[in-house]
């Protein structure tokens, strides 16, 4: 009965391009196998939910929202998947994102522009657009997203809604379609914190099939998650803070007040306003420089669309030419650029030598502290006839600084903070990697 529920709800929104694919007969299907279970303990099930579609799908078209993987049916399923599929929750689609997850407004998908549920005249964000749709708007109670940047945190603030990038390695990678894979992570939306809790202890733990996912110790975290501990240590960046919309900041320091009325701590810490400067162009050049060599194997000929040529160079070229969207080829450019080899000398090292140096930054911040306090953003999502506009002359660091925990694999929380009108912002709370649970402790004080 949810399932069909589910379904009647998904077809209400047909026409906002954020499903890519309503698997219903295939959800049916393994919704009524369940009924015969009906004695699993696990609280997920007969949960339904939707996969951002760079996950792959067994016998489900998977094209991360590109023309060049039309028609692509996996023969496997994603480990995240299929941990979902075990815990006995409902998959009941595949959500529209950036097209191979390049970018965060949730206007590049290959089948058109995704807007904001609550004011379609702005973005939802991304690039796990349709996801955070699905979620914002009430449909499924969690969604499946992939973050490299701030593709689940970021959108979680312009929605309202809960994003979780837990730790690098926490939850396996394995048939994610990557974008960049030194920082790409699995992770979700939901609308509450408890019931990120419930999904992350369904798909946490090591995976034989990614060598970068680790045996979790943070385990049964559901039955531990009330449980933070006394004095614990809250860091902000003071001039980060201060940066902030004159409005948003003050909110920031009331909190603050708050949390220590609890008996916790929270403290001032500094950050190389240099390094925070180069956030942005630090990400480009490792991500786009990734994006290239692992998204290489998108040729026309191993699998989704081909196109036409008298001979391979010729498949490959059309099939890359008419398959990729403008975003995709601008960062494949780049990208290409930086791994020629000189450039990689001059370029793309110095790049990872200053990710080192953001990194040691943040492991200070961790050696002395539990939790950092990040804003993911001080704006509503923006309208997208001001998208080129958005940027606050001096401060534009501020846009991009979800990214520092991809750079050193900090689980990563995005929660609701303020209200302005029906829109949102969020707060985002980072941990040491590793340090999921107390990542999680500290989203439910
Ligand atoms: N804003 C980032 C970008 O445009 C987000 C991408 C991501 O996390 N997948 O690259």
């Amino acid at each position: 009965e949810l399932t069909k529920l589910v379904i009647e709800e998904t077809k209400k929104i047909n026409g906002s391009n954020a499903i890519n694919n309503l698997s219903e007969e295939f959800a049916l299907k393994n919704a009524s196998n369940l009924d015969a279970k009906f004695n699993s303990n696990s609280l997920l099930f007969g949960i339904p939910y939707f996969a951002k579609d760079n996950f792959a799908t067994k016998n489900i078209e998977t094209t991360s929202s590109s023309n060049i993987l039309k028609g692509y049916i996996p023969p496997f399923n994603a480990t995240a998947i299929s941990k979902l599929e075990a815990s006995h929750s409902v998959l009941i689609g595949k959500t529209a994102l950036d097209e191979l997850g390049m970018g965060g407004v949730g206007l590049y998908s290959c089948n058109g522009i995704i807007t904001n549920p609550a004011d379609s005249q702005r973005i939802v964000g991304g690039s796990s657009s349709g996801s955070a749709y699905v979620v914002a708007k009430g449909i499924v109670p969690f969604a499946t997203g992939s973050d490299t940047g701030d593709s689940i945190r970021k959108p979680a603030s312009f929605n309202n809604i809960v994003g979780f990038k837990p730790s690098y390695g926490a939850i396996s990678r394995y048939g994610l379609l990557p974008y960049s894979p030194s920082l790409d992570t699995v992770g979700f939306f939901t609308r509450n914190v408890t019931d990120m809790v419930v999904i992350s202890d369904a798909t946490f733990g090591y995976d034989v099939k990614d060598a970068t996912s680790f045996i979790s110790k943070q385990e049964n975290m559901f039955e531990k998650v009330n449980n933070l501990k006394e004095k614990t240590k809250f860091a902000y960046i003071k001039k980060v803070i201060d940066d902030l919309r004159p409005e948003v900041s003050q909110e920031y320091y009331d909190l603050f007040k708050k949390i220590k009325a609890k008996g916790h701590e929270v403290v001032e810490v500094q950050f190389k306003q240099e390094l925070l400067d180069v956030l942005s162009p630090i990400y480009k050049m490792i991500s786009f420089s990734e994006s290239v060599s692992t998204n290489a194997n998108l040729d026309g000929i191993k699998f989704g669309k081909r196109e036409f040529g008298k001979d391979y160079v010729e498949i490959i070229t059309n099939s890359r030419t008419k398959g990729f969207g403008d975003e995709v080829k601008k960062r494949f450019i780049v990208g290409a650029l930086n791994l020629n080899k000189e450039n990689q000398t001059i370029y793309l090292n110095k790049a990872k030598q200053v990710r080192r140096l953001i990194v040691e930054e943040l492991n200070k911040i961790f050696d002395q502290n539990d939790i950092l306090i990040i804003p993911p953003t001080d704006k509503v999502a923006p309208l997208i006839s001001e998208l080129k506009n958005e940027k606050t002359e001096g401060k534009e660091y501020l846009d991009d600084i979800l990214t520092l925990a991809n750079f050193n694999g900090s689980p990563s929380i995005t929660i609701p903070f303020l209200k302005e009108n029906k829109l949102g912002i969020g707060i985002n709370l980072n941990a040491k990697p590793k340090n999921d649970l107390l990542c999680l402790q500290a989203a439910k004080l």
